[in-house]
């Protein structure tokens, strides 16, 4: 096997020193030490909570990868299987990150980052697809549905519309197009008929791709190793909203957000058209008084940050502007907060397992705060939290920052 993606990271991979950080925080928990952060997380990386093996982390996944460039390590199906569990979550590179922003505080300027195990594990999984040895099962069903149906449910496209609300008409031309994704279309209806309804009533028009829109390929494509596969979705979705006549693209799952934002333009180039997550234009509705919530929400809410949003594409102060613009709110926050977000799971389908006991442990962690709501932005975070809540037989409430939005304006 070549590994011709894996090699192009050398630099990464070697640059792991096995220290460990990404498997229990930046410090030894026991050993708080102030200079690196007040927050010392112990459950940093979860596919290692869900297997307690130094296999399965950042620190892991780098030590593997070097021993398949080296030749030490056999390409096994016990392997294969590894690489796929991580969720890609980027909390490894984050804490392994700390050491720098340290230094870059004391030397005054950069001097290295945080290795990118995320970037590493995609790259290992591209070259085990090229060597027809990935993806491993679960990942394959998601690729075909996709394939076959340009959704991950394996529905019709002819059903992605039936989440409009009734009496709606939504024109599939205009300036501002509403990216619904997969998960919104078919699964967390309601994410996307908030989010309609909110703009219905601010007078926003916007429109929708409809049969047109195509899965955005993100996590279960690109993060399988599955490129090729990815870049045709992007390819359709870049040409079907270029013909809408789209000058911004907004999105409420953080998922596809981060595809749009930061995946497409390495196939594309420049997309000809701003992206927006639903956080961001929602502030914006309120700076315009567009919006106004009046409704009282009397209750502790916290804020879950989306991994895709707050830790990879840094949006973090929109959606706590939009929520404590909420008369009557209590925000409170979860430890694991923003950069330091501990992650939903990620993939209900893919990796079952990680992500409901990823999601139990996040579910009670809001539970600690006094919240009697957990509010996301993410369909696949509000699709491994209601999952884990039922699970656990929580009656917290789980709601997408567009519900508790369009709820406390009235609709
Ligand atoms: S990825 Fe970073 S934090 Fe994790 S073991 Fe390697 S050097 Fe340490
Ligand atoms: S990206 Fe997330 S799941 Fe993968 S190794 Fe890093 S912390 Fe663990």
């Amino acid at each position: 096997m070549s590994f011709e993606n894996l090699n192009k990271l050398k630099g990464e991979i070697y640059g792991c020193s096995i220290c460990g950080q990404c498997v229990q925080g930046p410090v030894d928990p026991f050993r708080p030490n102030v200079v690196f952060t007040d927050y010392m997380p112990n459950r940093t990386c979860p596919m290692r909570e869900k297997y307690r093996l130094l296999t399965y982390s950042g620190a892991g996944m780098n030590t593997i990868a070097r021993g398949v460039i080296e030749g030490d390590l056999e390409i096994t199906d016990e392997l294969v299987d590894a690489i796929y569990k991580c969720v890609l979550c980027g909390h490894c590179e984050t804490s392994c990150g700390e050491v720098f922003n340290f230094l870059r505080t004391v030397v005054g300027k950069d001097i290295g980052h945080g290795v990118k195990v995320p970037e590493v594990v995609r790259a290992f999984r591209a070259d085990l697809v090229k060597a027809g040895v990935g993806p491993t099962d679960n990942f394959k069903k998601v690729a075909a549905a996709i394939e076959k149906g340009h959704n991950r449910f394996a529905r019709l496209q002819s059903d992605r519309t039936k989440w409009v609300p009734e009496g709606m008409q939504i024109p599939s031309k205009g300036k501002l197009l509403f990216y619904v994704g997969c998960v919104a279309s078919f699964k967390n209806k309601e994410n996307a008929q908030s989010f309609a309804k909110i703009l219905n009533k601010a007078g926003v028009e916007f429109a929708i791709l409809g049969d047109e829109e195509w899965c955005c390929g993100g996590p279960q494509l690109l993060n399988a190793g599955l490129v090729k596969q990815f870049e045709d979705q992007v390819k359709h979705n870049v040409e079907a909203i270029r013909a809408s006549g789209a000058t911004e693209v907004v999105t409420t799952c953080a998922d596809c957000y981060k595809s749009f934002k930061i995946d497409y333009p390495t196939v594309v180039g420049d997309l000809g058209f701003t992206v927006l997550h639903s956080s961001e234009l929602l502030a914006r509705l309120l700076e315009e008084k567009k919006i106004t919530l009046s409704k009282e929400y009397l209750e502790t809410v916290t804020f879950h940050d989306p991994c895709q949003l707050s830790r990879i594409a840094k949006i973090t102060e929109q959606p706590r502007t939009v929520i404590g613009s909420i008369p009557g709110i209590n925000l409170v926050e979860m430890e694991g907060n923003k950069d330091y977000t501990v992650c939903c799971g990620h993939y209900p389908q893919e990796l079952p397992e990680t992500t409901i006991q990823a999601g139990t442990e996040r579910i009670k962690e809001a539970q600690a705060t006094g919240a009697t709501t957990l509010v996301t932005a993410c369909s696949f975070c509000k699709w491994s939290f209601s999952a884990a809540a039922r699970k656990l037989g929580s009656d917290i409430k789980v709601l997408d920052l567009t519900e508790l939005v369009a709820e406390s304006m009235g609709l």
